[in-house]
């Protein structure tokens, strides 16, 4: 998905967790982790090029040549453990403007993508060797 989506369902989001709170603070948190995800796609693109790169169509369009999705940050298990701290720490609110920013990105990516709903747990992953012919419903 294109960053510009993550970007304004983020901001979307931050405004709708300020209006709540009244906290900047689980706003900003709410924004960052909603976009940033994202980063690890710069991760996987290095893996198979070896070097870096932030042109968004560049990054986008590699899979299908490189034959595996790792993006190790987009996986329930994050999610499950940012919810857990969450928790811990008392719902203090720059934990749940994280939780949530991770969360609409997490819903927007299952959505959005052609992937198995399962794909999205990295423990799965892993299991299938990152592939992207067994992670997708239809190749990419
Ligand atoms: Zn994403």
């Amino acid at each position: 998905m294109m960053p510009k989506w993550h970007i304004l369902a983020s901001t979307t989001l931050a405004v709708v967790i300020f209006t709540i709170t009244n906290s900047f603070t689980a706003a900003v948190a709410c924004f960052i982790s909603g976009t940033v995800i994202d980063i690890d796609h710069v991760f996987d693109y290095y893996l198979y090029c070896g070097r870096l790169s932030l042109d968004i169509s560049e990054i986008s369009g590699f899979y299908q040549h490189y034959g595996k999705v790792i993006v190790v940050l987009h996986s329930y298990e994050l999610l499950f453990v940012a919810v857990i701290v969450t928790f811990i720490f008392h719902v203090h609110v720059l934990f749940i403007g994280v939780a949530i920013g991770f969360v609409g990105h997490m819903l927007m990516d299952t959505f959005a993508y052609e992937m198995k709903p399962q794909s999205y747990f990295l423990l799965y992953r892993i299991r299938n060797g990152f592939k992207i012919e067994k992670l997708c419903n239809q190749k990419q």
